[in-house]
Order: structure tokens, then C-alpha cells, then sequence
């Protein structure tokens, strides 16, 4: 055989999908989609992460690169959105500073884009100077709302919560939020409980529920891909004041951290995804607070 076929044969099987091999079918890395009902509000997700982007007659609004550990990541977010228009890349917001929501910024700021966080996030960025982490252009506190080609976008922080510098986004006229990392839709909180603000959390969830909004794009996709609803928000609140009591107890008797994180269930809650793996952070996070005084 030709060489040259060779080779291209060769790099056709290394290219091969999974399924074609006999595997169960496996989503592919990227995928871009609008939601639906929407004119103009997108999801971008690259592997388990996923953000928020809307297209105006004036231009592009986007959130969180999503591109931690992924080099390219960035330039692959912004060819998704080319796809779809070659209006200017304006705006790029930073949910919070968690790097596996935000590295990745360089390819929205090459395009143009002015980058927006919480003041805290930049504080943060500007300490730990993350080579694949841009610092934002602008910051804020409590309140903004960005308007373009007549799509308004509110930010407000609602305090700490799952981290310091969290945004909470609304669509006002839409009725979408987008809210990361804070609001798991339909599952089990993890590793990220380890900087968790526990009360302050319960204060900021309340007043998002006070927020009018109908459904909500989580920043890791939920059950099925599926958005979030207020009842889901509700749950999770209920869930993290369960857990919170449940470890209560048995922190004050010095149970913290082991045997309490190895002993405490929440059987209410076994059929959310990630219960078996994840209950261990969660409990950590409380036997944290009730145990140590943190
Ligand atoms: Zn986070």
C-alpha cells in the first residue's frame, strides 16, 4: 500500500469515535446549543463544564472561558460562537475565580472583548498570577446590568457563598439565570464545598430564589443536560441545611473529622447523582464549621 495512505489511515483510526469502536455512545468534548424558547441565549459546553453566551444585533455577551487544563479551550469557545455570528466578541464575564471556570480568557480578549468580574476575582487572579487566567479589564461590587443591541444582562453579587467573588446572572426579560457552581441542578455538591461559606451561602440562595427567574443554566451540566428550576434551587438548599444539621451532633461530641465524615448519611438524598462519592466533602465542609469553628 502507499505509504501516504498508510499514514492517513493510520491517523483516521487514532481519530476514531469511541462508539465506532463498540463503546456506548459518548458525547462529544464540545457542543454548542441555544435554549430553547430563546432567540439569542446560548450554552457552550466543553466536557463537564458549561457557560452562557448571547448573541445581539450589537455584538457578542459571554461567560467563563471554561478552558482549565485546556489549552485551546479558549479559541474553541470563540470558534463556536463564530459559527453562529461575526459580530463582535464585546463582553466576557467571570462567574466567580475558580480557574476551571475562567482560565482560558487570552482568545476573548485577542477578539476584543472587555472582561468583567467581581472585584474580589481580581484581588484573587492578581495575587496567584495563573499564567492561563487573564485579569479582568473592569470590575464591580454589587449591582450591574450590561445592555446590548437590546439584551440586558443583570450581575449582581449576593455575598459570599460558594466563593468570594461570585455573580449571579439574569436575564430579565428572558427569565434564565445563570449561576455557577453554587446551585448544582439535580445533584450532589463536591470538592468544591472546600472554600464553601456555609450560612452566608443560605442567605445568598434565599435571595436568589427571591429573584425573578424561571430557569436556570447551571455551570456543570445537569441530569440530562437539563436546566435548573426554582424547586431544584430549593432542594439544594434544603439539602445543604440537612446536612449542616445532621453533622451538628455529632461534631459537639468530637466526632470531627473522622469518624463523622466515615459515619453520617442523608438517605433522604442517596438517589442525587454523585451521593456516594461526594457526601465525603460535604460532611467535611460542616464537621469544618461545627467542629473546628470555621
Ligand atoms: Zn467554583
Amino acid at each position: 500500500m502507499h505509504r501516504m495512505l498508510l499514514v492517513v489511515l493510520g491517523s483516521m483510526l487514532a481519530t476514531m469515535p469511541v462508539w465506532s469502536q463498540g463503546q456506548p455512545a459518548q458525547p462529544p468534548q464540545i457542543a454548542t446549543t441555544k435554549v430553547d424558547g430563546t432567540d439569542n441565549v446560548y450554552i457552550f459546553r466543553n466536557g463537564n463544564h458549561q457557560a452562557m453566551f448571547l448573541v445581539t444585533s450589537d455584538g457578542v455577551i459571554a461567560t467563563d472561558p471554561v478552558a482549565y487544563g485546556r489549552p485551546q479551550g479558549g479559541a474553541a469557545y470563540v470558534a463556536e460562537i463564530r459559527k453562529i455570528t461575526d459580530r463582535p466578541i464585546r463582553y466576557l464575564i467571570y462567574s466567580h475565580h475558580h480557574f476551571d471556570h475562567i482560565a482560558g480568557g487570552q482568545a476573548f480578549k485577542d477578539a476584543g472583548a472587555r472582561i468583567i468580574a467581581h472585584k474580589r476575582a481580581k484581588e484573587r487572579l492578581a495575587v496567584l498570577q495563573d499564567p492561563a487566567t487573564v485579569l479582568p479589564d473592569e470590575i464591580m461590587d454589587r449591582k450591574k446590568t450590561i445592555t446590548l443591541g437590546g439584551t440586558a444582562l443583570e450581575l449582581s453579587f449576593v455575598g459570599l457563598n460558594h466563593s468570594d467573588s461570585t455573580l449571579v446572572m439574569r436575564l430579565p426579560k428572558e427569565r434564565i439565570a445563570f449561576v455557577v457552581d453554587l446551585l448544582p441542578v439535580g445533584q450532589m455538591p463536591g470538592r468544591g464545598m472546600i472554600d464553601f461559606y456555609p450560612f452566608e451561602a443560605e442567605t445568598s440562595i434565599k435571595q436568589i430564589l427571591a429573584m425573578d427567574w424561571e430557569r436556570l443554566i447551571p455551570g456543570h451540566p445537569g441530569p440530562g443536560g437539563r436546566l435548573g428550576t426554582k424547586r431544584d434551587v430549593q432542594d439544594q438548599l434544603t439539602f445543604l441545611q440537612d446536612a449542616s444539621e445532621a453533622v451538628k451532633a455529632p461534631a459537639r461530641e468530637g466526632r470531627c473529622w473522622e469518624p463523622a465524615e466515615n459515619e453520617v448519611q442523608l438517605p433522604k438524598y442517596a438517589n442525587w447523582p454523585g451521593y456516594q462519592a461526594n457526601l465525603q466533602f460535604v460532611l467535611r465542609r460542616y464537621c469544618a464549621l461545627w467542629g473546628r469553628g470555621t
